[in-house]
């Protein structure tokens, strides 16, 4: 029940900004643009939640018209370009880490099919980015290229992208090849749920990427969901089991309930 009051007035917010963004914007920010408006063209992104036949609205009672969330297309939300040091050593780092794991040849993340939602355990937007932007091994499993995220969620609701969407980041084994990582700043989802600025902001990033990118529902997961992914893959024996505890599947069934009002058309 706590959650249907929770959604709810989310949603509306949700679909008032959504209403009054498109031309604010749409114009991506710099750099960002490069990110995200070559990967998938918005016409080619075809979620496949899309392919059940539209209502045709003129043979419906009007009583009887769906709700406006079952043809809003949610906006892109205002994203700020903080992005980390991505160069020719980096991508060659990703690049043969895809290798080992995954037995790709490249760093470039082509046509996404997962979002994994983070928490980040730390206090602050910047001491996420001074984590991520140095290309050294991670102190867990000791490799290269350093770990990192795409996107980072403060509490304030300020989103920032980190990492062109068509690269490859570090984030969660097994599914770095085909995943987008989205940080959140705090040290607990009970906190991201508390805050609504935050958790907002999140549902606006997810749900703009998961329809842009035609990523369904089920496969918006948290962290501690990996090795249920249908996608997840791993050349390396020992880490075949390996994942994180931040966003388990009681606290993602919530958040995807929330993320469930706003569909892609
Ligand atoms: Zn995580």
């Amino acid at each position: 029940m706590r959650l249907l009051a929770l959604a709810t007035p989310l949603l509306a917010l949700l679909l008032s900004a959504t209403a009054s963004a498109v031309p604010a914007d749409s114009a991506p920010p710099p750099g960002a643009s490069a990110a995200t408006a070559r990967s998938a063209p918005a016409s080619a992104a075809a979620p496949r939640s899309a392919v059940s036949p539209r209502p045709v609205l003129a043979l419906v009672p009007r009583v009887a018209s769906p709700p406006a969330t079952e043809s809003t297309v949610p906006a892109r939300p205002t994203i700020h370009w903080s992005a980390i040091p991505y160069g020719e050593a980096r991508r060659h780092d990703m690049a043969a880490y895809a290798r080992r794991h995954y037995g790709l040849r490249t760093s470039a993340l082509r046509d996404p099919k997962v979002i994994v939602e983070h928490m980040a355990q730390a206090p602050s937007f910047r001491s996420v980015w001074n984590t991520f932007a140095p290309n050294v091994p991670d102190g867990e499993l000791g490799e290269l290229p350093g770990a990192c995220s795409h996107f980072v969620v403060e509490r304030d609701g300020r989103i920032h992208q980190l990492v062109s969407i068509l690269r490859m980041c570090r984030h969660t084994v097994g599914l770095n090849w085909t995943a987008i990582g989205i940080e959140h700043v705090g040290y607990g989802e009970g906190g991201v749920f508390a805050g609504r600025r935050q958790l907002r902001a999140s549902l606006r990033l997810t749900a703009w990427l998961r329809c842009r990118e035609g990523i369904v529902l089920r496969d918006v997961i948290g962290h501690n969901e990996s090795l249920r992914s249908p996608y997840h893959r791993e050349r390396v024996a020992r880490l075949r089991r390996q994942t994180h505890d931040d966003w388990p599947r009681a606290q993602m069934a919530r958040y995807r309930a929330a993320l469930a009002r706003v569909r892609c058309s």
